[in-house]
């Protein structure tokens, strides 16, 4: 619990200082075309979908220190200071069944993001052709799609799909009434996406089956029920692990180093750790919600952490 606390004292202080939306495209930046991108998986095919980005300065992880992350920027022709930082999710289509696994931010981070539903109309889904929905964990960034402006199910014929840790801590608002300010809109985002499904919610475990070949992997610590969907089909696997990996370019490194946003940072630097040891060990390709668009790849151990390396572009599926 002490963790949960630091979560709910520190987001009292912050309100989003990691994300500062819209700078450079309020500036008059041109703006990319939609982002869509399929790979298969044996018989199933994932669609990566960009909703958009946020900047997130690597100064704001715990653990950040300043000469290591500048070497690493400088060795990925970064600039030092906020890095712009997808915003993906996906479209999984497996055994007869389309699943939205997360939903975007919608308005909740300003302009530079909201690109879900022209990236899902360029994939050809249609909102009612959704059957499932897997929600890897409660947080703006990844449910804003989820509703209509006026909080009804975007997605009409969906199950909602999420683990039970999530919906029971952002459920409750009694975890929130100490909390600050941030977490407290992120409670009530959480919740309202709740409402819109009530009636067709179903509250998962880990390893429980969200459609043919897609399984939740339950990966706590950045919230108590975050987790990723693994997708299997024949000898082919791909982990989709949500919110593993925020800033890459300084994290595959220094596993350790944290986003304030996790709820339970000493358990998320815990699961990170654990989850690129396995994708590195099983040589697993897996995507990322904040891993640049379109986020497939592979993770391999270098030196005291990891490198990740994007998949290979895939000219047929
Ligand atoms: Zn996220």
């Amino acid at each position: 619990m002490t963790n949960r606390r630091d979560f709910l004292a520190v987001s009292a202080g912050l309100v989003l200082t990691p994300f500062l939306p819209g700078a450079a495209f309020a500036a008059g930046g041109a703006t990319q075309v939609v982002g869509v991108y399929r790979r298969s998986v044996g018989d199933i095919t994932v669609t990566a979908l960009l909703d958009g980005f946020l900047k997130i300065d690597p100064k704001v992880l715990t653990g950040y220190d300043a000469a290591t992350a500048d070497k690493l920027l400088r060795e990925a022709f970064l600039a030092a200071g906020p890095i712009d930082t997808s915003v993906n999710a996906y479209v999984v289509q497996t055994g007869g069944k389309t699943v939205l696994v997360d939903g975007g931010a919608a308005t909740a981070f300003g302009p530079t993001l909201g690109k879900l539903g022209a990236a899902l109309g360029a994939a050809g889904v249609k909102p009612e052709e959704v059957d499932e929905i897997f929600c890897t964990h409660l947080h703006p960034d990844h449910i804003g799609a989820f509703t209509t402006a006026e909080g009804a199910a975007a997605f009409p014929k969906a199950q909602l799909h999420v683990h039970e840790a999530d919906a029971a801590f952002w459920g409750n608002d009694a975890n929130f009434a100490k909390a600050g300010e941030m977490a407290q809109n992120f409670a009530k985002a959480a919740q309202r996406a709740l409402a819109a499904y009530k009636d067709r919610t179903i509250l998962v475990k880990d390893g429980a089956t969200v459609a043919p070949g897609a399984t939740v992997a339950h990966l706590p610590g950045h919230t108590p029920g975050h987790s990723g969907l693994m997708v299997a089909s024949g000898d082919a696997s791909m982990l989709l692990w949500a919110d593993i990996v925020h800033v890459g370019p300084v994290q595959f490194q220094n596993p350790s180093w944290t986003i304030p946003f996790d709820v339970d940072q000493p358990l998320a630097a815990k699961t990170r750790a654990k989850t690129l040891d396995m994708a590195a060990s099983d040589r697993l390709e897996v995507a990322g919600a904040h891993i640049d668009f379109p986020s497939f790849g592979y993770v391999a151990k270098a030196g005291a952490g990891y490198r990740f390396t994007p998949s290979r572009w895939d000219h047929q599926l």
